[in-house]
């Protein structure tokens, strides 16, 4: 976190204000630079994808919201991509939703060219389904914007997780103005938030209902008075108690923090780091220029994204595999931690994000050592 991240949270320790005001005015910043109607501070993506879904299995209904994760007798199906899966979907689950899988991806199962086509969640849709399941990234089949076609042509919402889809800045928009309802972006990845932060943003209704659900209830009807921007009270028959995302609670300091690294983030001030990114990377090769490793910067896809630096162990000379250098820099002292994402093609990646000089030095002589 910036210094002016950790300054915020400080100063927002020592003032009183009822949370549902301060995620209103949060909500009112949020659809600002997202381009959507309403957002909301929540306790990182994944608690935002627990929401998103929560408030597209219950909507208005405050009978729903009682019951879930229990969706007995209303529609909680989320028809997703084979391809979409993974550990976070537990998330959307942790709701009552249950997932439909769609689609191959036969290029990684070397039997096809093909992966995910739209249609294919067009044919997974039924009367038991409640909306679609995304997950955006890089390479990502098939495009969202004809995944929300297909979703919308049957009036279905599409929920997106967006964790670390920031940056690039353009995402911030880009993925919500493809039409889906609501984008999950994560607070403590690339907007260098409280990792313990993230965002939900999109349509108000439902941020309405994921407000309703996150939010403590425990007031008397009579006095409640939300501020009407983030729940309508009018439209409401009553106070619904505590709701499933209950659990996933956020603090004033945590939710004043998050909007300072967003505007950081926004403004580009995070912008200034990027050169010296790229320093530190290039000492950690000239460090390792003559050990058993080939180094490779990898470039940004965006001018406001950073380099990251590709380790390939010669491990053949080395006498050690990549996933044994691993192990040992984590035994170390200091103890590193690469990027492990590809041990098994023998490289290790180098993200600088959260470096600063001194231990970029010793992270390029603790590799040195373990490479040569
Ligand atoms: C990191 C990540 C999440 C979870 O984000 P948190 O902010 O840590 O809760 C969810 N989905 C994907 C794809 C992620 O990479």
């Amino acid at each position: 976190m910036d210094a002016r991240v950790l300054q915020a949270f400080q100063d927002a320790a020592g003032h009183w204000v009822p949370l549902e005001d301060l995620q209103a005015a949060a909500s009112r910043r949020i659809a600002e630079v997202t381009n959507t109607e309403a957002g909301l501070v929540t306790a990182g993506c994944a608690a935002s994808l627990t929401l998103g879904a929560a408030a597209i299995l219950a909507g208005d209904d405050l009978g729903r919201m009682e019951r879930l994760p229990n969706c007995a007798g209303f529609p909680c199906e989320f028809v997703v991509a084979r391809e979409h899966r993974s550990g976070y979907d537990h998330a959307v689950r942790a709701a009552g939703a249950r997932l439909v899988e769609v689609g191959f991806n036969e290029i990684v199962s070397n039997a096809g060219v093909r992966r995910t086509e739209a249609w294919e969640y067009a044919e997974a849709f039924g009367p038991e389904t409640a909306g679609v399941f995304y997950v955006q990234g890089a390479d990502m089949q098939p495009p969202l914007a004809e995944v929300v076609a297909v979703a919308h042509e049957r009036g279905l919402p599409v929920l997106v997780d967006a964790a670390g889809a920031l940056p690039p800045r353009k995402n911030l928009t880009a993925i919500s103005e493809t039409g889906a309802d609501l984008v999950a972006f994560s607070g403590g990845k690339g907007v260098r938030g409280p990792q313990s932060t993230g965002i939900l943003c999109g349509r108000s209704e439902l941020i309405a209902s994921a407000a309703l659900q996150m939010l403590d209830m425990d007031d008397h009807w009579d006095l409640w008075d939300p501020p009407s921007k983030l729940i309508n009270k009018r439209t409401l028959p009553g106070l619904p108690r505590h709701g499933i995302g209950r659990s996933l609670k956020v603090s004033k300091e945590e939710i004043v923090a998050l909007l300072t690294a967003l505007e950081l983030f926004v403004s580009g001030a995070y912008d200034d780091g990027l050169p010296r990114y790229r320093a530190m990377l290039e000492t950690v090769v000239s460090v390792l220029s003559g050990s058993a490793a080939e180094c490779r910067i990898r470039e940004p896809a965006d001018a406001d994204c950073w380099p990251v630096l590709q380790i390939v162990v010669d491990e053949a000379t080395l006498g050690k595999t990549a996933f044994n250098v691993c192990r040992a820099l984590r035994a170390g002292s200091p103890a590193v931690y690469v990027g492990h994402g590809e041990l098994a093609s023998g490289r290790l990646i180098v993200n600088p994000v959260c470096l600063d000089d001194e231990q970029a030095a010793r992270l390029g002589e603790r590799l040195r050592e373990e490479l040569s």
